[in-house]
């Protein structure tokens, strides 16, 4: 196991995306993103992460200092970042709807699994881009994933997406010998067991029946299911970190979070070596990203 591939794999995939954040398709297709460059919407220079890392490092710095999941603590860490006390880049420059609303809430005074919201038009991929962390806890379970997504998504369809990835996450983790569609169908079918009363399901179909191949059908909007949908697409489309994380950038729209989720997992799948170095090495504070990763993985060598 190795923390860092994951969570470097996102967070590479997030900085690719930051520059080209809302273009659309048909626009990167003339000028592809090919590696790190700065400048775009934000105007950040190269390396710069976004909201997908910073809420991913808050959820492991949360864990990593209370020793456990702490859902009070993890909302306190996410509201230093949403007040700009950094998490831990630059100033913060990019927040979802509906993590801002929960937020709120919990600023507010409600309590912290209360504070996410639960509408059919909450199912944004504000949960998702963070939820990796969980995959390496041993023995995490599907109440716990659900919780986490719910501090700031709460409807069933992000919680099961969320407990989806988990699942995809931990397959790779543990099994290095099977190939990603194998990863994929495993974790499918442990949700559609675990699931099957769920009206919810049925948003899932697309990827339980392997419908994803034609890119013309692929939305890379920041609704969770295009996402997820998405990122399975880069994923079967492509046989390297590089390629995958370019894939799901150059899809246009939401890039930074589908390229973080898709990086996700591609880091854990092809593993770190094969992410670029001068990527890698582009990104300001990576060593004490890196240092975090060696701290989660030892709570969970330790769990
Ligand atoms: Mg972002």
């Amino acid at each position: 196991m190795k923390v860092k591939d994951g969570i470097i794999g996102l967070l590479i995939g997030d900085t690719l995306g930051v520059p080209v954040e809302f273009d659309s398709r048909e626009l990167l297709e003339e000028n592809p993103v090919t590696g790190m460059k700065g400048g775009g919407g934000y105007g950040k220079p190269a390396g710069t992460w976004s909201d997908d890392t910073s809420m991913t490092i808050a959820t492991m710095d949360s864990i990593v200092n209370k020793k456990a999941i702490d859902y009070d603590n993890i909302m306190e860490n996410f509201c230093k970042w949403y007040k700009k006390e950094t998490y831990w880049q630059t100033p913060r420059f990019d927040i979802g709807i509906t993590t801002r609303l929960a937020l709120d809430n919990y600023l507010d005074g409600i309590p912290a699994l209360e504070c996410g919201l639960d509408g059919e038009l909450d199912n944004g991929n504000g949960s998702l881009m963070r939820i990796l962390p969980l995959a390496y806890i041993p023995d995490i379970n599907y109440e716990t994933i659900e919780n986490v997504s719910a501090l700031t998504h709460a409807h069933k369809r992000s919680k099961i997406a969320c407990v989806l990835y988990v699942e995809i996450a931990k397959s790779m983790i543990e099994n290095e010998d099977l190939s990603i569609d194998e990863h994929i169908k495993l974790a499918c079918d442990k949700i559609k067991d675990y699931y099957a009363d769920s009206e919810e399901l049925k948003h899932f179909q697309r990827i339980f029946d392997d419908d994803l191949n034609d890119i013309d059908s692929i939305s890379s909007k920041g609704y969770v299911i295009f996402t997820f949908e998405s990122v399975i697409y880069c994923l079967k489309n492509t046989d390297n970190y590089k390629d995958a994380v370019l894939k799901a950038v150059n899809l246009g729209e939401d890039t930074d979070t589908t390229a973080a989720i898709c990086g996700g997992l591609a880091g854990i799948y092809y593993g770190y070596d094969e992410i670029p170095i001068d990527w890698i090495s582009t990104v300001d504070q990576i060593d004490r990203v890196l240092s975090l990763c060696e701290k989660f993985e030892a709570f969970c060598d330790e769990s």
